[in-house]
């Protein structure tokens, strides 16, 4: 096993998988295209719209950017995401979140088609990851962490998983996602006794917290396999930082993603392999594929 999981050559071979169920789309003049939703001009959502404008074409991806304005009404905004929805030609849909002030999300989310949902913002894609349904598609965190221990060979199978943090986008998702393959899976959150004891079990451990080095050697057991979602500013170091203590915890890992380069280097090439896998399911041709096997 290496002992570095990095992110890009996980993330390249999810964008060829993309570029090839591309290709066999065109060839029957069906072109995936992900419809981006930017309202108001936030300099990070505007920097993630155009890298995400860039990124596309290498999961054979097309892109059309919606740009609203700061001020426009609910309605407005209603009414975009009900004809993108309606499109024919549009494949996938992401919302950029925060909205502005005043806007409710979850409403906004629930006008997104569950079948062009690629990042799970509707409770119908949500419902399909805990029923193990193909509803929607899975948030592209928790998929990216799965994609990373499949590419490496880690299988969860029988093993116990300690996931810490419980959110909607990356903890609970990511909980349901390891017991469909077969992990013993614990959840950990703020109210947990005695975190380093049970982390300690973990031989999956998985950070998921928002707090910068809050996992350190005392967290872990014997040879562990380290995911670390979290992305954090250390204002001491001036770079970004995951929430494990990577000095301390790298000498005791069996396998340990790195932050930057690990599980954010994945998620974007997931949610645009997304846009592939719902024109193929839009159009039918998943089903296809099967007859065809
Ligand atoms: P979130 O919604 O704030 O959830 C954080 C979770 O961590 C909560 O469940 C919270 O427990 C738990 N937690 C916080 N402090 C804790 C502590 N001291 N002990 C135990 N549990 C604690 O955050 P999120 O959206 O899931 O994001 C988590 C991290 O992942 C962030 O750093 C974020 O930037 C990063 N992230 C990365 C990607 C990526 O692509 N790599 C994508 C999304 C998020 P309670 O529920 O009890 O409050």
């Amino acid at each position: 096993m290496e002992h570095i999981l990095l992110g890009a050559p996980v993330a390249a071979s999810i964008r060829e998988r993309s570029r090839n169920r591309s290709e066999r789309l065109k060839s029957a003049g069906i072109f995936p295209l992900l419809a981006v939703v930017q309202v108001g001009e936030r300099p990070d959502t505007v920097k993630y719209a155009q890298s995400l404008v860039k990124k596309a074409p290498e999961s054979g991806v097309e892109t059309r950017l919606v740009c609203l304005p700061e001020d426009i009404h609910a309605d407005g905004l209603r009414r975009a995401l009900r004809e993108l929805s309606g499109d024919p030609a549009v494949h996938g849909i992401l919302l950029l979140r925060p909205l502005p002030a005043g806007m409710k999300e979850d409403e906004m989310c629930a006008l997104i088609a569950p079948k062009k949902d690629v990042d799970c913002a509707t409770d119908l894609s949500l419902a399909g990851v805990f029923g193990g349904k193909e509803l929607g598609f899975a948030p592209g965190t928790a998929q990216a962490v799965m994609e990373i221990l499949r590419y490496y060979g880690i299988s969860p199978q029988g093993k116990r998983a300690v996931i810490v943090g419980r959110s909607l986008v990356v903890g609970r998702p990511l909980a349901m996602m390891l017991l469909q393959e077969n992990a013993t899976v614990t959840v950990c959150h703020r109210s947990t006794r005695d975190l380093p004891a049970v982390t300690r079990e973990a031989e999956i451990l998985i950070a998921a917290i928002g707090r910068a080095g809050a996992i350190r050697a005392e967290h872990l057991g014997k040879d562990p396999v380290i995911i670390d979602v979290g992305i954090n500013w250390d204002p001491a170091l001036g770079k970004l930082c995951g929430d494990v203590a990577y000095a301390e915890a790298e000498p005791l890992a069996a396998a340990i993603t790195p932050v930057p380069g690990g599980v954010g280097a994945v998620t974007t090439a997931v949610m645009l392999e997304h846009v592939t896998l719902a024109a193929e399911r839009l159009s039918g041709k998943d089903r296809q594929k099967g007859t065809e096997n």
